[in-house]
């Protein structure tokens, strides 16, 4: 089954949103096999964001980033990464439609609530990012029979 790296930022953890976040992830039925919370390192951050570093906000991200520690959690299920982008909503915490993390919870682009992984690809490499193999856990979902189809997982 699918992983995907989900990061709840400093704007969830400062408005006190990560229990109702995880929640969500919990009622939907997905499994956290990981979850700490870390602060985010220039070096981190540098790396998790390569794609916008030669952006002029870019030091204002980082910035934001490092307001307070973040909750890094890993979650597993069937297309998980697909599903959980689709829980976060577009970038633009404006436009993200309601029902959607980013939708329900901001009003902001940069202050969006969420980081979430959104390719296979980059799943896979972010997961290893921030989890070493002893902080992901693999350990049965007893309710997985009343989640997916015994042929969808
Ligand atoms: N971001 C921003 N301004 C922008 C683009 C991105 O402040 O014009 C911030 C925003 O917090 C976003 C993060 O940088 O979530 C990563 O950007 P990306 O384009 O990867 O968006 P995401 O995958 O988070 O939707
Ligand atoms: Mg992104």
């Amino acid at each position: 089954m699918e992983k995907t790296l989900v990061i709840l930022k400093p704007s969830a953890v400062q408005r006190g949103l990560i229990g109702k976040i995880i929640t969500r992830f919990e009622d939907k039925g997905l499994q956290i096999v990981g979850m700490k919370m870390i602060f985010l390192t220039d070096n981190v951050l540098e790396v998790h964001y390569a794609h916008l570093k030669e952006k002029p906000f870019f030091k204002r991200i980082k910035e934001s980033m490092q307001v307070s520690p973040v909750v890094a959690m890993c979650l597993k299920g069937v297309s998980v990464v697909d599903v959980v982008r689709a829980m976060t909503g577009p970038t633009n915490g404006r436009s993200a439609q309601a029902g959607t993390i980013r939708g329900d919870f901001s009003v902001s682009v940069q202050e969006n609530i969420i980081h979430a992984s959104d390719s296979v690809e980059a799943a896979k490499i972010e997961v290893k990012r921030f989890f070493k193999e002893e902080e992901l856990f693999d350990y049965p979902q007893l309710m997985l029979p009343n989640i997916y189809a015994n042929d969808e997982y």
